[in-house]
């Protein structure tokens, strides 16, 4: 492409929502043979919420884990910061007065699938059953049942655990977004689509058996994702969509990293290209930008 088209296609783009920050998207674009998707905050509005809190002492779950995820910009711990603060504000005065705990932020630990300090003396994790098995924290038949239910009604289990065992599960819905199959319908008619999540059951599934959807690719933590990336790149170039809470390896091991959302600076960083208003057909936008940039079409 030439300058011009190129300076011609930023523009373009910008006025779109989409900031290019590498002029090799224009010409990477129109190679890509595989686009993979991340769910959360991608498929996903990734303005989650709480829907329901499980345990012997649902209150005690809430806090502590809102203390922890009050250091995490995941998008479920903003669910559970701003379901805890509107609980705290409903409740009367005393009885949760100091109610908050505070956690020393060099304590606190971003594992890739949660979170965990010391919350009143006693380390409390938060995050995905795996995580907390791991930390050597048991889950009782009851929470697992809980993991189970939650699973298969498309939701996300957040457990939550201190002093040896899982305590209680935190119910966090995931609404997918309403231009997600239009988006991978446009995309798919001239790539393979792959659809990336940490998530099991339901919350992954629906996903599936959709059309132009080749393949979802579940339980995956953020860490494999990049590995992922690199593995699919073997047959062919590949795009990776993803909001970046803690897609930027997977987004910098793509051929073309595309961050969507704004509030993602370290994303932004490892991305070609940032989509700023939201808006996931903004992606398929982005290659026709780029091929028309090419001159490869009219
Ligand atoms: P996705 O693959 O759908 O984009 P992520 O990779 O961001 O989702 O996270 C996968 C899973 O890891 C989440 O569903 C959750 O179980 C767990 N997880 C990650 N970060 C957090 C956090 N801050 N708090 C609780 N759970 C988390
Ligand atoms: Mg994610």
């Amino acid at each position: 492409a030439t300058p011009l088209a190129i300076a011609s296609g930023i523009k373009t783009a910008t006025d779109r929502g989409i900031i290019v920050t590498a002029e090799a998207v224009f010409e990477d674009a129109p190679e890509i043979e595989t686009v993979v998707l991340d769910k959360t905050g991608t498929l996903t509005e990734g303005a989650m919420s709480v829907v329901s809190v499980h345990g012997e002492h649902p209150d005690e779950v809430v806090r502590r884990a809102a203390a922890v995820e009050s250091l995490s910009e995941h998008p479920i711990a903003a669910a559970i910061v701003e379901y805890a603060s509107d609980s705290t504000a409903s409740s009367t005065g005393a009885a949760t007065d100091g109610g908050t705990a505070a956690v020393d932020p060099d304590t606190f630990d971003r594992a890739s699938r949660g979170v965990s300090a010391p919350v009143d003396g006693a380390e409390t994790v938060v995050g995905h059953p795996d995580l907390l098995r791991e930390r050597g924290l048991s889950i009782d038949a009851e929470i697992q049942r809980r993991i189970e239910a939650t699973r298969d009604a498309g939701d996300v289990p957040v457990v939550v655990g201190w002093g040896g065992r899982a305590r209680g599960v935190i119910v966090v819905g995931d609404t997918p977004r309403s231009e997600w199959r239009e988006t991978v319908e446009t995309l798919a008619a001239d790539r393979d689509i792959i659809v990336l999540t940490g998530d099991e059951g339901a919350a992954a599934d629906r996903f599936r058996s959709v059309d132009g959807v080749s393949e979802v690719f579940d339980g995956v933590p953020p860490e494999a994702k990049a590995e992922t990336v690199r593995r699919l790149r073997r047959r062919g170039p590949v795009a990776m969509v993803g909001d970046g809470s803690n897609d930027a390896p997977a987004l910098a091991a793509a051929d073309l990293g595309v961050a969507l959302g704004s509030g993602t600076k370290l994303a932004g960083d490892a991305a070609d290209a940032v989509v700023v208003d939201d808006d996931l057909r903004a992606i398929p936008e982005t290659f026709q930008i780029a091929e028309r940039t090419n001159g490869r079409i009219g």
